[in-house]
């Protein structure tokens, strides 16, 4: 067998009940039946005699478009423990995947990366005698982070008349946000009920907890219900390369009752820098099909936004007409995959006269969740924390740092620790992170960076959180996931205030590089950080 798990079976204690061949959503195993022979001599002289029996056996399917994902829904599912997926160490599956020529695709996870930077940076600095640490339990801590342009003090445009300071022409907007977004994924990336959990737990985070929570749509549009209702605030509208489901977007306008929390102009993503997003037919179910006003096929966003002949006349072309759209009331930011030319871009935007743009959303190499081929994910992009590191110290050197906001997102969460890396993104110059497969672990997903499971590209997710299949898609349940996402904001606020509090900080940190420590001594030089052994 060549494929990458191999299932082992026990005959002796299975008791047939088919339990595990009905959950596996891939068609991996099947029951088959099989002859079992024995010879024996049972007397005190060799006296062979032959017998056999019929038993039903569960085999694994020996076909490429079947093979198993190491999911372990089977041994999940089984009451007598008879079954699971074993790593195959002789595996050669990347030699006969790409039979009948097809590029092999996955879900976001792998990228080949040796080592997780931010586990070679601590929280070093601890106030104590120097300036006192604050009790993370009992002070107030301000953690709230601007999404939209903020202007230095002499370009406000105020004027003093009859000894009153009046406004004198246009402010930019800000939101002020809680500084963990949850990042784009789309409706029909996720199922409905894994984006009604997303939406519902920011709701209640929102509404119930004082935590201003954001989240993006993705690429892809929002059901149109949530368009015209007041919940619109919480929400960030991604616009993409594709501008799938913006047909309902521009006809929802009128209705809104209020406007979105921002505007995401995505460029790239930094699991497939230069590569668009990908939504298998399998997936565009008949409400995908009326969100994004498409029929169900392959949905390819092309890799550029249309007219993209430079940087500087796209992106202002493409922000002046979403400022436009809402009337300058919403701040408008751009979301590019880090690559070596991010800060090439990030210092265009800096420099923007006309203070339009409202958030500078970089994503490293190991984001994603949707569908991409495996050679981009594996074999491109680029680490998150220098390009952050980069853009930051360049606005810093020009006496603009914070007036464009920095969010980044990759990786952030992987280790489980999302307060911990968001922590040490915002004191190396971040004003937030945005963050997406904690989620779906959250939710129950049962892939890893191992290569278990990662098949949100076919369809068949085995827990219903990627997935239009109504019967897998049952398999979630709402209410529990939402009040998982809820629970791990409030711990993982308690822990930004815990790690905020020792560096006597009671606002957020941002820029505070002196607060971090690397222990390894190139990682140190690389961001500017302290080596410390
Ligand atoms: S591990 Fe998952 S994919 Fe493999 S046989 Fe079991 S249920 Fe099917
Ligand atoms: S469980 Fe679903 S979301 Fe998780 S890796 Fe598998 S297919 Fe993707």
């Amino acid at each position: 067998m060549d494929f990458p798990w191999k299932i082992e079976w026990n005959s002796e204690t299975c008791i047939r009940c088919g339990s595990c061949v009905a959950t596996c959503t891939f068609g991996a195993i099947k029951p088959q039946l099989q002859r079992k022979s024995q010879t024996l001599s049972t007397g005190h002289l060799p006296n062979p005699v032959e017998s056999s029996q019929i038993i039903m056996a569960i085999k694994q399917v020996n076909d490429p478009k079947s093979y198993c994902r190491g999911c372990s829904m089977c041994e999940k599912v089984c009451p007598t423990n008879s079954i699971r997926p074993i790593e195959n160490e002789h595996n050669r599956f990347p030699l006969v995947a790409r039979h009948g020529a097809s590029p092999i695709k996955r879900g976001g996870r792998g990228h080949g990366m040796p080592h997780r930077v931010l586990d070679y940076i601590k929280v070093g600095r601890i106030s104590q005698m120097t300036d006192p640490s604050l009790d993370a339990a009992r002070h107030t801590f301000d953690i709230l982070t601007p999404l939209g342009r903020g202007l230095p003090a002499d370009e406000l445009p105020l004027k003093i008349e009859n000894g009153k300071l009046v406004a004198n022409g246009w402010t930019p907007p800000i939101r002020w946000i809680y500084p963990v977004l949850i990042g784009d994924m789309s409706v029909g990336a996720l199922s409905w009920r894994m984006w009604e959990a997303l939406a519902l737990a920011v709701a209640y985070l929102n509404e119930e907890c004082g935590m201003p929570v954001r989240m993006s749509s993705g690429e892809g549009g929002m059901p149109s219900r949530l368009l015209k209702s007041e919940y619109l605030k919480y929400f960030i509208i991604q616009i993409a390369s594709g501008h799938f489901g913006w047909n309902r977007i521009i006809k929802a306008m009128p209705e809104m009752v209020t406007d979105p929390a921002a505007i995401l102009i995505k460029i790239g993503q930094g699991a497939k820098p230069g590569d668009g997003g990908l939504l298998p037919a399998e997936k565009v179910a008949p409400h995908i099909q009326a969100i994004r006003g498409v029929p169900k096929a392959d949905l390819m966003s092309p890799p550029n936004h249309q007219g993209l002949y430079s940087i500087e006349e796209s992106v202002q072309k493409m922000f002046l007409s979403m400022n436009a759209a809402f009337k300058f009331r919403v701040p408008v930011a751009i979301k590019v995959a880090a690559s070596s030319t991010s800060v090439a871009v990030f210092n265009n935007l800096v420099r923007d006269p006309y203070h339009i743009v409202g958030g500078f959303f970089l994503d490293g190499i190991q984001g994603g969740t949707g569908a991409a081929h495996e050679v981009n994910l594996d074999h491109s992009g680029h680490p998150i924390l220098s390009k952050l590191r980069d853009c930051y110290l360049a606005a810093v050197e020009q006496g603009k740092q914070g007036q464009i906001p920095l969010f980044v997102g990759g990786g952030f969460g992987d280790s489980g620790d999302l307060a911990a890396d968001a922590f040490k993104a915002i004191c190396l110059g971040a004003n937030g992170v945005f963050s997406a497969k904690i989620w779906l672990q959250l939710a129950g997903c049962v892939g890893n960076e191992k290569g278990r499971c990662n098949a949100c590209n076919t369809g068949h997710c085995p827990v219903g959180i990627c997935t239009q299949d109504p019967r897998l898609v049952a398999r979630l349940d709402v209410d529990a996931v939402a009040q998982n996402i809820v629970d791990y904001f409030l711990a993982l606020d308690q822990e930004l205030k815990k790690l905020m509090a020792p560096i006597g900080n009671s606002t957020l940190p941002v820029g505070r590089s002196d607060a971090l420590v690397a222990m390894d001594k190139e990682i140190g030089e690389r961001l500017n950080v302290a080596y410390a052994c």
